[in-house]
């Protein structure tokens, strides 16, 4: 487990954020606010791709009636996203949202942000200070000759100092930033000055592959440090996509519970003794459809491939036109290829029914024998890892 950096706890709803509490993924909605069913039925596809907490949008009066028609409906803590007028940050409140977010660099009025303060302290709400290295004070970009790490720092704090000052300290922060080294720089300084926990996000990441790259280096190189509370990954795509990687992310990282499928393939070499690109991806979709919360395994040749991926809960390896399936790197049963992942998903779906000592006990008797045949085989046809080595040294003795 990564140690984590000490914050305070707050609570969205029934989430808790920071003081320990699990990393939350959170994500947004792309609806139009005021359409009530298409925005939760967004919400809950969220949900079910496994986001925490869902921010929307409050940017006029239709979108703060939504609110309070979705909000009670919601299966997730709502957060309303306030630019601008404070006094729809009111309307959201009495909409029923369970927290803010304020944007310093358009809400700049100190009697206005108290105010909403105030009420949020009333009603028991978390804000979220969210600073934006794009909407950023014109006076800090003045101060600083742009949007650098510690202009961000210094919008955050001085919005925290009004919250502080009528004792509004149920707050999280963020200072996103599109550049992730400057990201990184702004959230490492702003742990070192606040005790509160930390919203991540690289902003205006832009669409997958590149967006979530963005987003994996920067929120993951921050979470390694023991940096960051919550996440978000801001993707030009589906928002389920960002709620998806979010959660792969910390799964990934150990700071999750596993709640459906990691797939691990081998990525293929002249050894292969199947189409492990098309092998994995028909695995992938049959096991997600199950959603089995298991490791899974998918290798191309049996000569290496039980005894690399011996730490999945279960895999198969393909050669000599047999697919060989393993449980935690034994071989239990061999079958043909064209039956490999069919043979896959029965064997998972049993395996998380019955446990995997159950499953190696049930073992056929021969698949481990026929294996070790079929990987001597491989050897003796493609030369095994000593033979290329011998042959290495003897083609660095006639290069010298
Ligand atoms: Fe190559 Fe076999 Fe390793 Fe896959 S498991 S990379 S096919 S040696």
């Amino acid at each position: 487990m990564i140690p984590r950096k000490e914050t305070r706890q707050i609570r969205v709803g029934d989430v808790a954020v920071g003081g320990g509490a699990p990393v939350s993924v959170q994500s947004m909605t792309t609806t139009k606010t005021a359409d009530v069913e298409g925005t939760l039925a967004q919400v809950y596809a969220l949900r079910g791709a496994g986001a925490d907490i869902v921010r929307i949008t409050c940017n006029d009066v239709e979108a703060a009636q939504g609110l309070a028609e979705i909000v009670p409906r919601s299966p997730v803590p709502i957060v309303a996203d306030i630019h601008f007028q404070y006094r729809l940050a009111l309307a959201a409140m009495e909409a029923g949202v369970q927290g803010l977010r304020l944007n310093p660099g358009n809400i700049r009025n100190e009697a206005h942000i108290k105010t909403v303060a105030r009420e949020a302290r009333e009603r028991g709400l978390p804000i979220r200070v969210g600073v934006n290295a794009g909407s950023l004070d014109k006076k800090l970009l003045e101060k600083y000759g742009g949007p650098v790490p510690e202009a961000l720092v210094e919008s955050a704090l001085k919005e925290i100092r009004y919250l502080e000052e009528v004792d509004f300290t149920d707050v999280k922060i963020s200072v996103k930033h599109s550049d992730v080294p400057s990201m990184v720089a702004a959230y490492r300084l702003l742990s070192e000055k606040v005790e509160y926990p930390l919203h991540l996000g690289v902003t205006e990441a832009g669409p997958p592959p590149g967006g979530i790259i963005k987003s994996v280096a920067g929120i993951g190189s921050l979470l390694m440090e023991g940096i960051g509370d919550t996440i978000r990954f801001s993707l030009t795509a589906d928002p389920v996509e960002e709620a998806k990687a979010g959660r792969q992310l910390l799964e990934y990282l150990g700071l999750r519970e596993r709640t459906g499928l990691d797939l691990i393939a081998c990525p293929s070499c002249g050894r292969a003794e199947v189409d492990v690109i098309q092998v994995a991806t028909k695995a992938q979709e049959a096991l997600e459809a199950e959603g089995l919360p298991i490791q899974v395994a998918v290798m191309g040749c049996v000569v290496n491939g039980p005894g690399e991926a011996r730490e999945a809960d279960i895999g198969i390896a393909a050669g000599r036109g047999r697919g060989h399936l393993f449980i935690k790197g034994q071989v239990v049963r061999v079958v043909p290829e064209e039956e490999m992942v069919d043979a896959l998903l029965d064997e998972a779906r049993k395996l998380v029914d019955e446990g995997i000592e159950a499953r190696l006990a049930a073992a056929d008797a021969n698949a481990a024998e026929i294996a070790q045949e079929t990987k001597k085989q491989l050897v003796e046809i493609q030369g095994d890892a000593n033979r290329t080595a011998e042959r290495r040294a003897r083609v660095a003795q006639i290069a010298e």
